[in-house]
């Protein structure tokens, strides 16, 4: 509770909203199933269903004027006299003379070919979907080592938090050393959330 009072308190200076709730409190919000040392509440967190937020955004996009390509891969800049001009995508070029790159887990490689030293650790984590099952809480739900959000059909989204698999590829070895730190700490609370579970 230390740790997430002191995490409170840093996160409250970039404007991110979050209550630590007592034991009792935390048992009025989500019920008597365990006993709970306390929580954090973040009443300002929003959660979107992501089938229909993406396609509302895409719409916005469009409505101001862009144009959407979909299944359409990025292969390279179009660079003209030293400058981007453009992307060479898989249907052919689109001219541009700016380029944002948010390509995600694969914005690094990309960016690597053109000397931009962007590190990232790709990890492969575990989610899945529920069949429609009771009310658990209304939002979404963090506790160690897992994550629930229900979903608009009252099935829920299961994330195991915490917990992920690094493959030994190449893009992971390249900046192993700059990610080693958390690495170190994730396996430290790892293995405690495993102790506090089997014992
Ligand atoms: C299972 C899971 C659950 C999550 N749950 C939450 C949550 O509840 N709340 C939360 O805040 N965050 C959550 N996250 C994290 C969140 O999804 C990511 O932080 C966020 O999506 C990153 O956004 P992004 O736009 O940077 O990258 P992405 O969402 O990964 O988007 C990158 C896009 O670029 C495309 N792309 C890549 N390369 C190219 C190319 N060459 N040409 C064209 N397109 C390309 C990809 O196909 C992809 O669509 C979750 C992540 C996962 C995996």
């Amino acid at each position: 509770m230390a740790r997430w009072e002191a995490w409170g308190k840093q996160a409250k200076q970039i404007g991110f909203v979050s209550h630590l709730l007592t034991g009792k409190e935390t048992r009025e919000r989500i019920g008597e199933q365990a006993q709970w040392v306390g929580g954090v509440w973040s009443p300002s967190d929003a959660r979107a269903e992501p089938s229909m937020a993406a396609p509302a955004i895409a719409t916005g996009a469009k409505n101001l004027g862009a144009s959407v390509h979909q299944n359409c891969a990025v292969r390279g800049l179009d660079i003209s006299g030293g400058r981007v001009a453009g992307v060479w995508t898989e249907r052919g070029l689109v001219k541009a003379n700016r380029v944002i790159c948010c390509g995600g887990a694969w914005s690094s490689r990309f960016c690597k070919q053109y000397g931009v030293e962007l590190p990232s650790a790709n990890i492969l984590g575990t989610a899945f979907k529920t069949t429609v099952a009771p009310e658990v809480i209304k939002g979404c739900l963090s506790i160690g080592g897992l994550c629930i959000r229900r979903r608009q059909d009252g099935s829920y989204t299961v994330a195991l938090s915490g917990r992920g698999q690094i493959d030994l590829a190449p893009q992971n070895i390249r900046y192993a050393t700059k990610f080693y730190p958390m690495y170190r700490s994730k396996i430290a609370k790892t293995q405690s959330a495993h102790q506090r579970l089997f014992l």
